[in-house]
């Protein structure tokens, strides 16, 4: 392994915590349901590639994303496992689909016209998921059409394989009637098509709020996002299934340290006008790097500090108050554990109107992931 070059804001990203969360999670799924692990959004911020891999690696049955870049960026690395896209490609994008062995979400037959063209001329077969609209009016094809669709596919595109059958939630975790009302819908296509001899083998629905309170929803497949992650919140509670936990550090460091008198300005603008003699700490971190403006805290010594102010590359926090001497470098937690203090992608949300996953998103490319295995 090269030396990496320490950077003064990182990501730490557990793989262990992965692992732990893979597991606890496929304990909850009845014999034979198939894992797709959900890994669009460069794996929730997470970082596609080494996540997929160790997924991989940890026997995951195959997964998903949304935009083909980010299925082809997967097979580039090497994966090797089924990549689902879930929203709809574009004709121009079937040529890539079927070279690098992508299935696709399916709802119109244009694209299966595009795919099955190019899949022939390849001499390939292409897996197709159909979607079916239970409800959320995102995409799929109506239910009472569903039957009609997969005979048409089936019939006219010879490369095409319908491997597939889905719908997704609308809201799970808080509308139960509406919630069941979309299982009951899906169950009735299920039905129809059993009757027929025309199901397709993997049928799925249960994202995250599918798979931790409707346990019937399973079916054949789930696809699991946030909560691997170990990022799921209901109405400011964990709901997290036990031993299911966040897998990310973010960690700045102290990169000067000034002394400011009372009147002075710190950073920017006149915003923080200091109303005493302060110590004040620059950290390595700001919107450049996904610190929103919104974020109230971090901890030094294990002490929870305010920030005061902003910029694209740093905050400022007072540290007038910390107990023990702060000194240069030391490590300052945006999000993590540091002593007995502790600060969550939620805590850092709240008042936000923001949610975990948007926050995570935010992480830039210039923030080093340091993945590791705990020894
Ligand atoms: C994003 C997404 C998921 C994963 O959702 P989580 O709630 O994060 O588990 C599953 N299915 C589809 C269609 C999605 O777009």
């Amino acid at each position: 392994m090269s030396k990496v070059i320490q950077e003064a804001i990182r990501l730490d990203i557990n793989l262990s915590q992965l692992k732990r969360n893979f597991n606890v999670i496929s304990g909850l799924l009845k014999p034979g349901v198939k894992f797709m692990a959900v890994v669009k959004g460069n794996a929730y911020g997470h970082g596609s590639i080494p996540i997929a891999k160790a997924l991989e690696e940890f026997g995951c049955h195959s997964l998903g994303v949304v935009r083909i870049t980010e299925a082809i960026e997967l097979r580039e690395a090497g994966i090797k496992i089924p990549i689902v896209m879930l929203a709809p490609i574009m004709p121009s994008q079937a040529l890539e689909a079927v070279k690098y062995d992508l299935t696709s979400m399916l709802d119109n037959e244009a694209i299966a016209e595009e795919l099955n063209k190019n899949a022939k001329k390849h001499n390939k077969m292409i897996k197709v998921h159909i979607k079916i609209n239970t409800g959320l009016n995102r995409f799929g094809i109506e239910p009472i059409k569903a039957s009609d669709f997969i005979k048409s596919i089936r019939k006219n595109y010879d490369n095409l394989v319908v491997e597939g059958i889905y719908t997704h939630f609308r809201d799970p975790e808080f509308n139960k009637p509406f919630t069941d009302s979309q299982i009951e819908i899906f169950n009735g296509v299920l039905e129809g098509l059993e009757k027929e001899g025309n199901r397709p083998p993997l049928a799925h629905a249960a994202a995250t709020g599918g798979i931790l309170m409707y346990e019937e929803a399973q079916y054949d497949m789930i696809r699991c996002g946030i909560l691997l992650y170990g990022e799921e919140y209901l109405k400011g509670r964990r709901v997290l299934p036990e031993g299911v936990l966040p897998l990310t550090s973010l960690v700045g460091r102290v990169i000067k340290i000034n002394e400011v008198q009372a009147g002075q300005a710190i950073g920017y603008g006149d915003k923080s006008i200091a109303t005493r003699k302060s110590r004040i700490a620059v950290v390595a971190g700001g919107y450049g790097d996904g610190v929103s403006r919104g974020w109230k805290h971090l901890l030094i010594n294990g002490q929870k500090v305010s920030i005061i102010n902003y910029a694209m590359d740093c905050v400022e926090v007072d540290i007038t108050d910390v107990i023990e001497e702060v000194r240069v470098y030391d490590e300052a937690v945006f999000i993590g554990h540091q002593g007995d203090e502790c600060i969550t992608w939620e805590d850092v949300c709240y008042g936000l109107n923001s949610e975990v996953d948007e926050q995570l998103q935010r992480i830039t490319n210039r923030v080093q992931r340091n993945y590791y295995f705990e020894k």
